[in-house]
């Protein structure tokens, strides 16, 4: 199995190479150079395997010969046995077809722990083959740096500094970064908003001689590594609700594309998906796209479901290459455009993207009129994600099963969750003592050599 960039003309490479080098020479995104499919039968054989098992079957035709099997099986082993659920992400029946699969029993009880979990482990036992060490940094406004600090922490080969926007990110999130001891952690609240944290990142990526000097990485969602560990979940959903003997259908709370182009994987290796369909808060982009052709930024404004309040959704560029029968040329044109504020996607590859995906949004009110009647009808507390899925979903329901993917715990986000229900989710027990545990981080100045600099005295040590 090799990768090959959505633009074309970067080098192919092992899936080991990718998963280690994130975003491609060309500034295109890897993707496996032919999806490997299942068969039915062996999608039928999955009905009753532990999440585990259908884990190792669904990514062991992704990964070539970076790891050995009994490695690989070891690896998942370890990624998941922090779960707070044994069936890592289980079934929740809203409704007569209508599910809710739940992704928040994870460490930072989010979905981006299946993902970050394993790519830890992944990052590790390649590493200590080579004996180098890498610096991992990345910017959150949230979710995505408390899941890679508690992938990270304590592995020997590797440093991990997240920036977040100081002030602007919740409690929970910023304890979940703030109060991991180990000294390979550094959580940096920088002076500035999301945006200044994600551009000095990629100033950093651009800048080679740094990038070389510190061996730096990326987990960003655009990782390959990330994409492939969110199919497994599809498959155990399916399997739960009958598939490969029956079709069922997905609503995916949407903002960077990642976790619903991991669906669209899903149906690629011939799980019999019916509906994928795209949900996204008033920073609606992607729903816009799919159902005019015209993919055009606006300003992005700040909702209750913040890890969706994103402009440019990077993973989308996947699916375009598909759009396009993988011309990267294409592509890369239509990325150009994108900087002058936008582009039209022509005809035949809007075609493809129609027939592949539906969309809905949900508004602000939607969202929290979600909350409280799941509250109230069904029993069932909601993250302001999930929220916005399951009103997006319920335009959809019909004969075929739909699973609404619940991304995040409701303890995640208690104001927007208390002020639409009127009562405070609980944290999950193993974590009942986030608010006493001491925390550490370091302020910095939205300075980029300042940031250099602090990164290269630390990793030293
Ligand atoms: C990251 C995130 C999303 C969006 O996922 P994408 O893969 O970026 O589309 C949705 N909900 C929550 C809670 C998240 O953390």
């Amino acid at each position: 199995m090799r990768y090959i960039s959505t633009r074309g003309s970067a080098p192919t490479l092992t899936f080991e190479e990718a998963m280690l080098t994130g975003l491609a020479r060309d500034g295109g995104l890897y993707v496996p150079d032919t999806v490997p499919t299942l068969t039915a039968s062996q999608i039928a054989d999955m009905a009753g395997k532990s999440y585990e098992d259908v884990a190792f079957t669904v990514m062991r035709p992704f990964i070539g010969d970076t790891f050995t099997d009994e490695e690989f099986k070891r690896l998942i082993a370890q990624a998941y046995s922090g779960f707070g659920h044994a069936a890592r992400a289980p079934l929740v029946q809203l409704d007569s077809n209508h599910y809710l699969l739940e992704l928040f029993h994870g460490p930072t009880l989010a979905f981006k722990d299946f993902a970050m979990q394993l790519i830890g482990q992944m990052f590790q036992a390649a590493l200590s083959r080579s004996g180098e060490r890498i610096t991992i940094v990345g910017a959150t406004s949230g979710d995505t740096g408390s899941a890679a600090i508690e992938a990270f922490r304590g592995l020997e080969a590797v440093d991990v500094f997240i920036m977040y926007p100081h002030g602007r990110v919740s409690e929970v999130q910023r304890r979940q970064m703030t109060t991991p001891s180990e000294s390979n952690v550094h959580a940096l609240a920088v002076d500035g908003d999301f945006d200044d944290c994600q551009a000095a990142v990629k100033d950093m990526f651009n800048d080679f001689a740094f990038r070389e000097e510190v061996k730096l990485a990326g987990v960003n969602s655009i990782n390959w590594g990330r994409v492939l560990a969110q199919v497994v979940y599809y498959f155990t959903a399916a399997v739960s609700l009958g598939a490969p003997h029956r079709e069922i259908s997905f609503t995916v709370p949407t903002g960077n594309f990642g976790d619903i182009f991991a669906g669209y994987i899903a149906k690629q290796m011939g799980l019999p998906i019916a509906d994928l369909v795209v949900a996204t808060n008033r920073n609606d982009i992607l729903h816009r796209t799919l159902q005019t052709g015209a993919y055009t930024k606006e300003g992005v404004e700040p909702t209750i479901s913040p890890s969706m309040d994103i402009q440019v959704s990077s993973n989308f560029e996947r699916a375009l290459f598909d759009a396009y029968g993988r011309d990267g040329a294409a592509v890369g044109g239509q990325m150009d455009d994108l900087k002058q504020g936008g582009f039209q996607i022509s005809q035949g590859a809007y075609q493809y993207l129609q027939d592949q995906f539906k969309s809905g949004r949900a508004s602000e009110e939607e969202t929290s009129a979600a909350i409280t009647r799941y509250f109230r009808q069904h029993g069932e507390l909601l993250c302001p994600h999930t929220a916005v899925g399951v009103h997006v979903a319920e335009a959809h329901l019909g004969h075929t099963p739909m699973v609404t993917l619940a991304t995040a715990h409701p303890a995640k986000f208690p104001d927007a969750v208390k002020a639409a229900s009127g009562v405070a989710a609980p944290l999950p027990p193993r974590m009942a003592d986030l608010y006493d545990r001491s925390e550490r981080l370091t302020r910095v100045a939205n300075d980029l050599s300042a940031i250099q600099s602090l990164i290269k005295e630390r990793i030293a040590h």
